[in-house]
């Protein structure tokens, strides 16, 4: 199996980045933004519950998020691999992932960290509200409670991942294919 965490601030390019990857690798895709939104699509208690929180930029509890991830693994027991985009994103998330990948008998191979600086973050974003209509992609004040959690609840899990000798570093600037080429040449080294 190949089980890869794609790490990055919001904006850095994880999904665009996940697209590409689970084409070439025949991996499984998961994204709890895309899983929250869909639940949020679809009317759920646990969707309207979610968006509450997430319209105010701030994270869903840990428990919503790994019990999602769970049920996604335990539905896919034959799966190449997985690419987890977006979680997980605090030290409790990275926890409960690492015990349900060993319950498989497997493991996280690498975290690829998508490196990007704040302003382009905040440009990409914003560009980004414009066609995907998402409410928490329009508003600067959203944008930068994103990046406070980011930065408060979610970067401290790049020590989980180096104490693991997992944690790989990769420049976000540049073209998607320079950046998908990095993040193979990454994976294949
Ligand atoms: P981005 O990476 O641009 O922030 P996401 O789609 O990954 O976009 O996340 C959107 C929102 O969904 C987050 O701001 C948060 O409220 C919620 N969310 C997504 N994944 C998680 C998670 N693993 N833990 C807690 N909240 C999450």
């Amino acid at each position: 199996m190949l089980n890869l965490v794609l790490f990055g601030p919001p904006g850095a390019g994880k999904g665009t980045q996940s697209t590409r990857l689970i084409e070439k690798y025949h991996l499984i895709h998961l994204s709890t933004g895309d899983l929250l939104r869909s639940e949020i699509a679809n009317g759920t208690e646990l969707g309207m519950e979610a968006k509450k929180l997430m319209d105010q930029g701030i994270l869903v509890p840990d428990n919503v998020v790994i019990g999602m991830i769970r049920s996604r693994l335990e539905s896919n027991k034959d799966a190449k691999g997985f690419i987890f985009d977006g979680f997980p994103r605090t030290k409790a998330q990275a926890v409960a992932l690492d015990e349900l990948l060993s319950e498989e008998g497997t493991d996280i191979h690498f975290m690829l960290a998508l490196n990007v600086d704040d302003d382009e973050l905040t440009k990409r974003i914003l560009n980004r509200g414009k066609d995907s209509g998402r409410s928490d992609d329009s508003d600067p004040s959203i944008i930068r409670k994103r990046v406070e959690e980011y930065n408060n609840k979610t970067a401290p899990l790049i020590s989980h991942y180096s104490e693991q000798g997992k944690y790989r570093s990769i420049p976000g600037l540049g073209s998607i294919d320079e950046i998908f080429d990095r993040l193979c040449k990454e994976i294949e080294a």
